[in-house]
């Protein structure tokens, strides 16, 4: 290759790279020939430059294949998996794989469709998979490779966080990017995004790609585009994929916070979702998830149908039981545990100040709060408080009166004083009935 001052300047003057040259450019940071500062400089450039979709393909084939690949002997069985842009209160994978493992089983056979979950910890205001999982004592999302390809073929799922050897120029260019002010650049999450998910081998994806004050892109334009990128991309490498933009002007359904998501999950599979936006959202996922896995036969609607009809027998929910156990988590500890509050905590109601409509309920003041609680993590080494969190008694839309609760607050006792602040600027009661939510704002195949 050209040298690597070279291959900056190709970038900063706004011109494409070979995909040779992209490969030099990528072994040589690999193999510690080429210095944190120079990939630091060259991916400033592609924040401002951006990288074509030639480019863009090549060089998300490249970090894939930077590391080790899920094995499989055939494709007679369909792996897939679904990828979520993240939000506050986003808990779907928790409900999505036993709830599509269950139907597919129904639908297609014992053994027709696997999910391979490798899922991220949270980071910032949003929580993250891993983190909700382990408020289940004992669960690990650590698996050897050998383990997870067994849980893959005995149950036709598994929980884990990305390996050491999937994706490793993933690992390294996210850690200087987010050290550098470079990840919000369009090729630059495409690429890493489905560096991940082509690691799992899969079939289908399915993606989440949120809008909104609580998510990573503000606007439905910006979320459209990188949807469209995820979409062309995956194309490129020969993933079926199919894409919901989805809102996240609120948080997700009616609980915030580890603990309780588990928990909320747990209701939704029970036949007992009470929140209109979570049942919505996640329906629509499990459908799209189930659709793929029928390569196509099964029509949007039937796939609905079918869902529906296995949340009555039981079956995810049992699953869900299961998903946790297979992994090391002790269900039977966590639900008798549910309701126990050391005396260190408070469980604060938060009471409206007019009567009238709960107008707005702000996602990032509500993950920030939460976060700041314990509930999340600041930097990589933190580690998070499961037990904190907010449940909501009303969402937006919903009808209250002066001195009604429209909140719940676990906290340690000492933060006790930061809850009226937080529901002060993160929820407002105004006179008059907000317009309906849209919660799914389009679908694109
Ligand atoms: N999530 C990822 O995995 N990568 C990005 O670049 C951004 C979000």
């Amino acid at each position: 290759m050209t040298s690597v001052k070279e291959f900056i300047l190709t970038k900063r003057a706004g011109r494409e790279h070979s995909p040779q040259e992209l490969k030099a450019f990528i072994d040589g940071y690999l193999a510690g020939e080429i210095a944190d500062y120079q990939v630091a400089a060259w991916l400033m450039a592609v924040y401002f430059r951006s990288m074509s979709s030639a480019e863009t393909r090549e060089w998300t084939r490249l970090m894939w294949q930077s590391g080790r690949t899920l094995p499989r002997s055939d494709r007679r069985d369909y792996w897939i998996d679904k990828h979520s842009t993240g939000g506050v209160g986003d808990k779907t994978s928790l409900i999505l794989v036993p709830w599509v493992a269950s139907a597919c089983r129904r639908l297609f056979g014992e053994s027709s469709v696997r999910l391979p979950m490798v899922s991220g910890r949270g980071l910032g205001h949003t929580g993250g998979t891993l983190d909700k999982l382990e408020a289940v004592p004992g669960f690990s999302p650590r698996v050897s490779l050998e383990r997870a390809l067994e849980l893959l073929s005995t149950q036709g799922y598994f929980m884990m966080g990305q390996t050491d050897d999937m994706a490793p120029a993933d690992r390294l260019l996210y850690s200087l990017r987010d050290v550098t002010g470079t990840v919000e650049s369009l090729p630059l999450i495409v690429s890493s995004i489905l560096s991940k998910k082509l690691s799992e081998n899969l079939d289908g994806l399915v993606l989440d790609v949120k809008s909104g004050s609580g998510a990573f892109m503000k606007t439905p334009a910006e979320a459209e585009a990188l949807a469209r990128g995820l979409l062309d991309g995956a194309k490129g490498q020969g993933l079926g994929a199919v894409a919901l933009l989805t809102s996240m002007e609120e948080p997700l359904g009616l609980k915030v916070g580890h603990q309780l998501e588990v928990e909320e999950c747990m209701d939704f599979l029970a036949g007992q979702a009470q929140d209109a936006g979570l049942w919505l959202v996640t329906l629509e996922l499990a459908a799209w998830m189930v659709r793929l896995s029928s390569r196509g036969k099964l029509s949007l609607g039937s796939a609905k149908d079918a869902l529906q009809t296995e949340l009555t027998s039981g079956r995810p929910l049992a699953e869900y039981r299961c998903m946790f156990e297979a992994q090391g988590g002790r269900w039977n500890e966590f639900v008798a545990n549910r309701e126990y509050l050391p005396e260190t905590y408070v469980r604060v109601g938060c009471r409206a100040k007019t009567s009238g409509w709960v107008r707005q309920i702000d996602p990032l003041a509500t993950g920030i709060f939460v976060t700041a609680l314990g509930g999340g993590r600041l930097r990589k080494e933190d580690s998070v408080d499961f037990r904190v969190g907010v449940e909501f008694a009303r969402k937006c839309g919903d009808e209250v009166t002066l001195g009604d609760i429209v909140a719940w607050v676990v906290c340690p006792r000492s933060r006790e004083a930061a809850v009226a602040i937080w529901f002060e600027q993160a929820v407002v009661v105004g006179p008059e009935r907000p317009e309906a939510r849209r919660w799914l704002l389009g679908v694109i195949e």
